[in-house]
């Protein structure tokens, strides 16, 4: 299951680069301590995303009638928290035509669990899985939505600051407007991998979504990245991308950056 290969339409608006919001919910997993290679490990003190700004964030998708994916998680064990079916609902509510993705290390996940995250609209579930027995556990999971077993999925993010790992790649992503990702602090961050939050536009504790996606530097360096121009050390360490491969295919980068463009 690649999410973007799932026909997923383009957003209007301040949206119409977007295909995707994640919502961090909070910088928490159950996890955390013992897998030293996950942005998680690092965290030092709690902070729960509030769910004023899931509100306010679903309040913004609905006016431009998102139809995108919506998910709860950057480096957070969503299943954790408890207003994870809260929240489905209200994105359910909200915007219908939206897609619920979990992705969850499946700890507590079992039949009975996953039917029910699906009656409640999720629309992907994809799981990670740390161990042969645990993969073997959760693929007898069955739903009549899309679900992926990833085994042992961590990678070496974790060093893309330090000069540890290989620089100087190039390939066009389409960060930070392809995938919105919305801190557990409420920043609007670059993308998942900046798990450090070293690049931030703007935070949804102070100012609404739409003018922190209005900014022209929000859209240039868009443009940057979607030619493959990796100004920034992370992006210049990253040996992947945020976006869909067919998208440079089908002509390159878009041209509408400007961010006062109707849509
Ligand atoms: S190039 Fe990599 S690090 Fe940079 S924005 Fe894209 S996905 Fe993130």
């Amino acid at each position: 299951m690649r999410l973007d290969n799932l026909n997923i339409p383009w957003g209007r608006g301040i949206f119409r680069r977007t295909k995707r919001i994640s919502l961090e919910l909070s910088n928490l997993c159950n996890h955390a301590e013992i897998h030293h290679r996950c942005p998680a490990h690092f965290q030092e003190e709690p902070a729960i995303l509030p769910e004023a700004i899931v509100d306010a964030v679903l309040a913004g998708c609905r006016a431009y009638e998102f139809q995108g994916i919506i998910s709860f998680h950057l480096y957070n064990e969503p299943g954790i928290d408890p207003r994870l079916v809260l929240f489905m609902r209200k994105v359910k509510q909200a915007l219908p035509a939206a897609r619920l993705f979990l992705l969850t290390n499946g700890w507590y996940l079992d039949q009975t669990l996953a039917r029910e995250f699906e009656a409640h609209g999720l629309d992907f579930l994809g799981i990670s899985a740390y161990s042969e027995e645990e993969r073997a556990r959760l693929s007898r999971i069955s739903l009549g939505i899309p679900v992926r077993i990833l085994l042992e999925p961590h990678d070496d993010r974790v060093h893309w600051y330090t000069g540890q790992t290989a620089s100087g790649h190039s390939l066009a992503c389409y960060c930070p407007l392809y995938e919105i990702c919305i801190t557990c602090r409420g920043e609007v961050g670059l993308c998942p991998f900046d798990w450090q939050r070293r690049h931030v536009f703007g935070n949804l504790h102070k100012d609404p979504l739409a003018a922190v996606l209005e900014q022209p530097a929000v859209w240039r360096l868009y443009g940057e990245l979607s030619k493959g121009n990796r100004e920034l050390e992370i992006c210049r360490a990253c040996p992947t991308f945020r976006g869909e491969p067919w998208i440079a295919d089908a002509g390159g980068a878009p041209q509408d950056l400007d961010p006062e463009k109707p849509s």
